[in-house]
């Protein structure tokens, strides 16, 4: 055996598993096909990140009518949260229970909030999440508070919290993953999109694949990619087949963790079909690369032609006045701040000329509204031509649509004459999970709820696939608090001596 755990992917999910495993002292293998993002002129450069797509892969997917993309999904040590906004949030109590929207209806989770506190507890300390828990009335019951004080607003975002406020808002903090200071020691921008080539964003690899390598027991093998899982006559995976520079590689564990990310987990379970399981593996219940999420988001920028924002970073606020049910209306989803779009940003990422680009971006407070997609089996990954096509359908638009256009009406209250709003493409799924739902029952789910496989008694799966419900908030915090549940149970299950 080449090590006690294979770990299959160092993003979010497969290290913060390692970093829960560390301390037993077994030897943990983790194969990322990725290398580690190194500093570089063009990691605060607007223009390379958001005009040139210099962090991009080069790599192409199929969306639902075959038409070819390029996916902004990232591969690094670390995964995509080495681009995030480093947003740390938990799911709201009520997600993980059965929920009526516009667009249809979520199932609930097979555990309750309260059987995930103490992980989510564990997931801030681990990621160093800077919040409060006292200004939003959605909060969930903590048992412990967050060790660090909020992202500090900057002048003219505290300025907005007051009218936001007057406008009867409920402006909070948002939970964030930022040392602001070793942030902006690398450069004066906001952190959100940009990659984080040092310290100053916890992210996968500072943060939870840090405290793994601490221990000796813990190998990271980069340049390594999967390429498919083999199965013995008795159902459990027994090898683990990659692709390095020096070839085809075969490695072996008695335990196998997928942590690849919702749409590439889904595609090597696809791809490693074979005899017994001509699906692909762990889908008896036929819902691997289903139910594809990725939520419903717009940006909407607010403006005064009179009235500047000099914020560097601004990412520091949050909305939920809409995020849960009202009465007898549905919920609208969440309101956040993006990170300060500037001039360049602007200029690079749409066509405006760089002079109007300048002048919106100077004046702007620029929001992000999410709103939750719902699962549906036709929304899915599935592979063709040896390519992954991504066929995602959006659900619950009316939801969005109505959350945008409260947000305007709001913002208008506000003192912003002018509002302005554009929804996210679909070349990013930022927020992809679903494809390997988490649940009870064998027939309609991928993974039990301490996500091992229905299937395969050694293979788990710890990545945003899991995700029975997309909710309406950032998905790293949930992902994280899951794979620490599942090393625990791990740990009590299997490396019990
Ligand atoms: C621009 C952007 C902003 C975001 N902002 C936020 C935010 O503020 N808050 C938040 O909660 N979430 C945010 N997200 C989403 C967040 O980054 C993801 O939800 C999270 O990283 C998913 O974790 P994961 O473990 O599922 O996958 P990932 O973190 O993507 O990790 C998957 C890993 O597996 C590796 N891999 C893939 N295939 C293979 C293979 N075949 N063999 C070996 N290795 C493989 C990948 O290289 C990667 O390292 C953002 C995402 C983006 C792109």
């Amino acid at each position: 055996m080449d090590a006690d755990v294979i770990i299959i992917g160092s993003g979010m999910g497969g290290a913060t598993l390692a970093a829960s495993l560390a301390p037993t002292g077994r030897r943990i293998l983790i194969l990322e096909r990725g290398e580690r993002l190194q500093p570089s002129a063009q990691d605060r450069d607007p223009n390379a990140i958001f005009g040139e797509g210099t962090f991009r892969p080069n790599e192409t997917w199929l969306d639902g009518t075959d038409k070819p993309f390029n996916p902004g999904n990232y591969y690094y040590v670390g995964g995509n949260s080495k681009i995030y906004g480093a947003v740390l949030i938990r799911y709201r109590a009520e997600d993980f229970e059965p929920i009526e929207h516009f667009g249809g209806s979520t199932p609930g989770w097979p555990i309750s909030y309260a059987d995930l506190e103490t992980d989510y507890q564990a997931a801030e300390d681990l990621y160093a999440v800077r919040g409060t828990i006292t200004e939003d009335p959605t909060e969930p019951p903590h048992s412990g508070g967050y060790a660090h004080q909020p992202v500090p607003d900057e002048p003219d975002i505290t300025e907005l919290r007051h009218r936001l406020k007057r406008a009867g808002l409920t402006p909070c903090s948002l939970p964030l993953g930022v040392d602001i200071d070793e942030w902006l020691d690398g450069g004066q921008t906001t952190w959100d999109a940009f990659p984080n080539t040092g310290e100053g964003k916890m992210d996968a690899e500072t943060g939870g694949l840090k405290a793994a390598l601490r221990h000796d027991n813990v190998k990271l093998k980069t340049g390594c990619r999967v390429a498919s899982l083999k199965t013995d006559t008795d159902g459990k995976i027994s090898a683990v087949i990659c692709e390095t520079t020096n070839g085809t590689e075969t490695l072996r564990a008695p335990i196998v963790v997928l942590a690849a990310g919702a749409v590439q987990s889904a595609a090597l379970l696809l791809a490693s079909a074979n005899e017994g399981n001509p699906n692909g593996l762990a889908n008896s219940s036929d819902q691997v690369g289903r139910n594809f999420m990725n939520h419903n988001c717009s940006a909407v920028l607010a403006m005064h032609p009179l009235r500047k924002n000099r914020s560097v970073y601004q990412k520091t606020l949050m909305v939920n006045d809409f995020y849960l049910k009202d009465g007898n209306k549905p919920p609208l989803g969440n309101i956040q701040m993006l990170g300060k779009i500037t001039g360049s940003i602007l200029a690079a990422s749409s066509k405006l000329p760089k002079p109007l680009a300048n002048l919106i971006a100077a004046r702007s407070f620029d929001f992000y509204a999410m709103s939750e997609d719902l699962p549906n089996p036709e929304s899915r990954v599935t592979l063709k031509d040896g390519l992954i096509k991504l066929d995602w359908q959006r659900s619950n638009w009316e939801a969005h649509e109505r959350l945008v256009k409260e947000l305007k009406r709001k913002l208008k209250a506000a003192g912003f004459p002018i509002v302005l709003s554009q929804p996210f493409d679909r070349r990013t799924p930022s927020h992809q999970c679903g494809t390997a739902r988490m649940g009870d029952d064998p027939t309609s789910s991928v993974v039990d709820s301490f996500c091992r496989s229905h299937d395969h008694e050694n293979l788990f799966i710890v990545d945003a696939s899991v995700l029975p419900t997309s909710a309406a908030v950032n998905p790293a915090l949930t992902i994280a608090a899951l794979a620490l549940r599942a090393g625990r149970h791990m740990t009590e299950t299997e490396f019990v001596s």
